[in-house]
């Protein structure tokens, strides 16, 4: 899908960047990414126990890295799953968030997944870029 722009309001509580998931980029049944509205958002993300976790609630950061538990079992096994199968990871993504704040981790999320081609985002989930279709990872 041509036109993904990476915003702070795409990064949801456990690091991930929902401007790059394939749920984001696809035309149809679209999910608008974690912190949005349900409809188009899968139901793993709509029940998602980090979204939904007792420790974010009234916190003024919404994000798992500054939880006294982090990184917790759950961010864990994500954190895993993407770096085995999807090119990044939570824990990198959450420690850089603490570190820089969210407007300089956006910033440079925009460089890195920048695709070299067409200057689209690329997706996590694919090997192709979705905009151009040139093989990125
Ligand atoms: S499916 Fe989940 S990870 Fe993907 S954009 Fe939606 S909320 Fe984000
Ligand atoms: S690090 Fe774990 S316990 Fe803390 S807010 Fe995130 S999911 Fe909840
Ligand atoms: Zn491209």
């Amino acid at each position: 899908m041509k036109g993904v722009t990476i915003k702070s309001v795409l990064i949801a509580p456990c690091g991930m960047n929902c401007a790059l998931c394939i749920s984001y980029q696809r035309d149809k049944n679209k999910c608008v990414g974690c912190n949005g509205m349900d409809a188009g958002k899968p139901n793993y993300c709509r029940k998602c126990a980090i979204k939904g976790c007792e420790m974010l609630k009234g916190k003024r950061k919404k994000f798992c890295s500054f939880c006294e538990k982090f990184p917790c079992a759950r961010i864990k096994n994500l954190d895993k799953r993407y770096r085995d199968k999807y090119h990044m990871g939570m824990i990198e993504n959450l420690e850089n968030i603490r570190k820089l704040g969210i407007r300089e981790f956006v910033r440079k999320e925009k460089s890195r997944w920048k695709c070299r081609n067409c200057g689209g985002v690329v997706c996590v989930h694919r090997d192709d870029c979705v905009s151009c279709g040139k093989k990125v990872f």
